[in-house]
């Protein structure tokens, strides 16, 4: 493959809505490409049950949901590439030396017509001391990754909202405790996974805790040994034993690479004109958790996946007949 290639309409990021512009840009005969990171497949990868994606009456699993859409992408015509994006410039050329220039890892140059970023988001962390050092020594923020490990152990998991109650299900069939710590007095879970946890025997919540402190062990290498967590009620402070703790508070887009290239809101999402999947920027489009910082769900991140290759190629085509009515 030569170093530097052109292409009509670049989609940047392998979840869902990745995929579903892919689909919609390879019908329209764009000939697309889709560069996925090397983690394709996004947050659903590490998700078990999907029960919300319509179409299928019992649950089915993340992954292979994903692999459906990559396969789906492809068989329609999308190039799809495992290459991680370095860096874009969507602004410094002059208007008429378009098209936009995409760099990856892999040492690619891709000169694109149209780019649809679709980079999702990802998980918080809590910004404690030692966090970066616990990661991996008890420490996690995906227990379909690693809840095996804590087979008839204890855990804890931080958060009240969808991933807060979904990891503690999951992990409530591995390990023989398992402990929600929320800051709150309530949840913002959908009812019925709630209702799922509050009929479990091994599931503990302890209600209005702000997580303070991890706790561990160095000797003879560092290992998380707890929380020490803050009653937001009586204000004591308490130490949880735990053999692992599962951070799920929620998920941050992945923006980095376009601070300064498009307008992103405050919170750190890319502005998109209402109702479209136009950016700030003429020929760049947005889709998914990378500009939703409102419904968050595969089902319409893939419906804004679909809106934005709509975009891109309307866009392409009024580029082309600028008197044509887009
Ligand atoms: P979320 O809904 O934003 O919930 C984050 C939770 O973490 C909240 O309960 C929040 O507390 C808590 N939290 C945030 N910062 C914290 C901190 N510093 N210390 C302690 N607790 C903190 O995030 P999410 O659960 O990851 O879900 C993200 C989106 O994906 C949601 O729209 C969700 O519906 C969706 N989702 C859907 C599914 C599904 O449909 N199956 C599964 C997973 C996620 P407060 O409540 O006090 O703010």
């Amino acid at each position: 493959m030569s170093n530097v290639q052109h292409r009509q309409i670049v989609i940047i990021g392998g979840g869902p809505a990745g995929y579903t512009a892919a689909i919609y840009a390879a019908r329209a005969m764009r000939e697309p490409l889709l560069l996925s990171g090397f983690e394709p497949g996004g947050q659903l990868t590490i998700t078990t049950d999907v029960e919300n994606y319509p179409g299928f009456a019992t649950a089915i699993q993340g992954p292979w949901l994903m692999e459906q859409m990559l396969e789906q992408a492809q068989n329609v015509g999308a190039q799809i590439e495992t290459d991680y994006v370095t860096s874009v410039d969507f602004v410094r050329m002059p208007h008429e030396h378009r098209p936009f220039v995409i760099k990856t890892d892999s040492g690619l140059t891709i000169l694109a017509d149209a780019v649809i970023v679709a980079t999702g988001a990802k998980a918080k962390w809590l910004d404690l001391p030692q966090e970066q050092r616990l990661r991996g020594f008890g420490l996690s923020a995906c227990a379909t990754c690693d809840g095996f490990f804590y087979r008839k152990k204890r855990v804890i998991v931080i958060g009240g909202g969808n991933s807060a109650i979904e990891e503690a299900l999951y992990l409530s069939e591995i390990a023989d405790q398992v402990t929600i710590v929320h800051r709150r007095d309530s949840f913002r879970a959908e009812k019925i996974l709630q209702d799922r946890v509050f009929a479990k025997r091994n599931i503990k919540i302890l209600w209005n805790r702000h997580p303070l402190d991890y706790l561990f062990d160095e000797d003879p290498r560092i290992s998380l040994t707890g929380v020490r967590v803050q009653n937001k009620e009586t204000h004591v402070l308490e130490n949880l034993s735990a053999d692992g703790v599962f951070i799920a508070i929620g998920h941050a887009p992945e923006t980095h690479l376009f601070r300064g290239q498009i307008e992103l809101k405050s919170n750190g999402y890319i502005a998109v004109e209402p109702g479209t999947s136009r950016t700030s920027q003429e020929g760049i489009f947005a889709a998914g958790d990378v500009a939703d910082d409102i419904y968050r769900q595969a089902v319409t991140a893939a419906a804004m996946g679909c809106m934005a290759a709509l975009d891109a190629d309307r866009w392409l085509k009024q580029r082309a007949t600028p008197d044509a009515k887009a």
